[in-house]
């Protein structure tokens, strides 16, 4: 993504900002905070607004905010390890409250008789105490004070990235505004720069509403510009691949598969060999639930591309998944002369030199592998096709790069958290879509059930009963924010040792290396591992028929995408297969998980309920540029920036007279 904020027209590091040093640097970059543009945009997800609460409102139960003086001496009680309280009590407008806040020794010393504090918590009519969850030092402001909060990762507070945030924007002067100056006035927006002020720190409610609009303007402006050019470039493309494809070849091929293709999956393939023959260049977009068979779709595409002389190059997002692509495409293409390789990081420097030579001499049909594939700058002879599998399509910028020789190869983004397609044909715009809904048959349908953590002696007694069968299970580990979840699978691997000793019990973690992870899968795909302890690192594609049970801990951590994917991997046969999800108290969201199977029927949920950001995988969908937008809940504002960005590119005169803004779409032009 091109940097939005122009600071100075210099670039700016983190490091320039006071008091900040490697330890923090590191901790910001978790957040995917590299420069001070980054610490701009870093938006607060929500706000506090810190006002005084009637008396009227102090009622049982409610959350309050008070201010007063302190009139009695603060008492320290240690209650056990780990645990202490302080009690006072606090005089507001002659009222009398108690308060208690736990685990704030260091508070101590400073409250102190006749001193003034606001004070945040919850309020227990019974015993007229206010649990405080925070103290502050001082009375509340008149005037009622909207406050930002930040996402944050272990290690750095809440505070402190406030603090730096403060920091950015007081050495910062300005930021280069890419909406056109014609638009600002129309729509009578605020000025930028303000904006981005008042959106970390707003005087009012009235202001913070403007500048999230403006901003959120100007992200799904500047999306549209992007995608309706692309758009009308791609149309006018000259350098796409016409090829002729055999057939017949292809039919024979299918004909020989150990099962019969379903409905969907005909219709796809004909899609996509329709694109490889004509001359404008495919840019599909292939969704399809989890299991839905994408895979032999994929490989039918490759196989139809090299029989046409060129070459595929299928990439991945984990090693895992490349290794399990590159055995089953070996598997399927055994009686025919196709030359496929496998490239990962565990592949040694000399096989990875000679790899190197064989594509660039041609000699390599089909590629698979992580999406180093296209970074490296490895050189093709003739890349003709590229598929994604199980990861976001390429960004705008990213395809461009892909081009080759003078060629564009044809692109094949497979996905299988299906958007609705209301959205998707605004936000994918320059894409085609195909769907595949039918499920191969005599598929069972998942059967999902929520159970509370208290009554986990169910689901071990359910595991036993799959064991016993031959069957094996996948047992997700808690998500633990900001980590990789070293621990929590640890924890598990003992717990289900020791609950079911004569099995084997195995695990898998993002932080081993590749080696170790595929020598596990192997030894989970050919029934060596009983149990297998992971991380989210399954969640995508691994296919291993005989496992027929999922056990997610903690599940309410997850996004509901994110469960449908991870239980997709159970129920790959005509086995019952069943998702226990194991949880500490039952929220409502995930009852639509043991309601239906249908991912896109799950993924219009959590849009609704949670705009795209789970969709994509992470909390800021910020590889398309969309920070603070949501393309579902701003649809309304997506809609005018489409149609604005459409006239923008119409209009010479409206480009000559705003050249930042053109910027982009020159660059856009160069990439080619
Ligand atoms: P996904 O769409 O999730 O990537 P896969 O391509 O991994 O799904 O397919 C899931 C399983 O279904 C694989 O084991 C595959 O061999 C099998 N499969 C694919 N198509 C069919 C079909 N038409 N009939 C029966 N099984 C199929
Ligand atoms: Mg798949």
């Amino acid at each position: 993504m091109f940097v939005l904020y122009n600071v100075n027209g210099d670039t700016m590091n983190i490091e320039n900002i006071k008091g900040i040093g490697p330890k923090n640097i590191k901790l910001l970059n978790k957040l995917n905070i590299h420069d001070i543009s980054d610490l701009l945009q870093y938006y607060p997800f929500r706000y506090e607004i810190i006002k005084k609460t009637e008396t009227k409102d102090i009622i049982n139960n409610a959350k309050v905010i008070i201010d007063g003086v302190i009139e009695s001496r603060a008492l320290i009680y240690y209650i056990k390890k780990n645990l202490n309280k302080i009690s006072f009590r606090i005089n507001n407008n002659n009222h009398l409250y108690n308060i208690i806040i736990y685990n704030r020794q260091f508070l101590l010393a400073h409250l102190k008789i006749g001193t003034n504090i606001t004070v945040m918590g919850s309020y227990s009519e019974k015993s007229n105490t206010i649990i405080a969850s925070d103290i502050r030092f001082g009375l509340l402001p008149i005037i009622p004070k909207i406050e930002p909060v930040y996402w944050t990762t272990t290690g750095l507070s809440k505070k402190l990235l406030s603090k730096i945030i403060e920091e950015a924007i007081k050495i910062s002067d300005n930021v280069l505004d890419y909406i056109p100056k014609y638009l600002v006035e129309k729509y009578e927006f605020i000025d930028k720069w303000k904006a981005v002020k008042s959106i970390h720190n707003p005087n009012n409610l009235d202001d913070l509403k403007k500048s999230r609009l403006r901003l959120k303007y100007e992200e799904l402006f500047i999306y549209m510009l992007k995608i309706n050019y692309l758009k009308e470039r791609n149309k006018k493309d000259k350098l796409a691949i016409k090829r002729t494809i055999d057939k017949e070849k292809i039919s024979c091929f299918i004909n020989k598969l150990p099962y019969k293709l379903t409905f969907d999956q005909e219709k796809v393939i004909n899609e996509i060999l329709y694109d490889l023959e004509s001359p404008i260049r495919m840019n599909r977009l292939l969704q399809g639930d989890v299991g839905s068979g994408k895979t032999i779709v994929a490989l039918i595409s490759a196989y139809a591309n090299s029989m046409a002389g060129y070459q595929t190059a299928l990439m991945v997002p984990t090693e895992l998944l490349a290794k399990q692509h590159y055995d089953s495409s070996i598997k399927l293409f055994k009686n025919i002369d196709i030359n496929i390789k496998l490239l990962t990081s565990s592949t040694t420097k000399k096989e990875k030199n000679k790899i190197y030579d064989d594509l660039e001499n041609g000699l390599i049909d089909l590629i698979i592998g992580t999406q180093s594939l296209i970074q490296e700058k490895i050189k093709f002879k003739n890349l003709g096709l590229v598929i994604t599998d199980e990861q976001h399509r390429f960004g705008v910028e990213q395809r461009d790069s892909l081009k080759n020789k003078g060629t564009m190869p044809d692109i094949l983004s497979m996905s299988a958290t299906p958007i609705p397609r209301t959205y998707a044909l605004t936000i994918y715009g320059d894409l085609d879509i195909s769907s595949i809904k039918t499920k191969p048959v005599g598929r069972k349908e998942i059967i999902t059930k929520i159970v509370l953590e208290k009554d986990v002696l169910d689901v071990l007694n359910k595991m036993k009963e799959e064991l016993n069968n031959h069957h094996q299970i996948y047992v997700l580990a808690p998500l633990i924010e900001d980590d990789d979840n070293l621990d929590s699978v640890n924890v598990l691997e003992e717990k289900m040792k020791k609950a079911f000793p004569n099995n084997n019990v195995g695990s898998i973690h993002g932080k081993l290396d590749s080696s170790k992870k595929e020598k596990i899968m192997e030894e989970f795909s050919n029934g060596n591992i009983d149990i297998l302890i992971s991380t989210t690192v399954i969640e995508v594609g691994v296919d291993v028929k005989n496992a027929t049970m999922m056990v997610i801990f903690e599940a309410n951590n997850f996004g509901l995408s994110t469960i449908h994917q991870l239980r997709g991997r159970v129920g790959r046969n005509d086995l019952q297969s069943y998702c226990y999800l194991v949880v500490k108290y039952i929220p409502e969201r995930l009852r639509i998980l043991e309601k239906s199977n249908d991912g896109f029927e799950i993924s219009e949920y959590d849009f609704k309920n949670r705009g795209e950001g789970d969709l994509f995988g992470n909390r800021q969908s910020g590889s398309a540029g969309l920070i603070l937008s949501n393309v579902m809940k701003d649809y309304k504002i997506l809609v005018q920036a489409q149609n604005d960005a459409k006239e923008f590119l119409n209009n010479s005169e409206k480009q000559d007279e705003n050249p930042q803004v053109t910027s982009i779409i020159k660059k856009m032009s160069t990439l080619n």
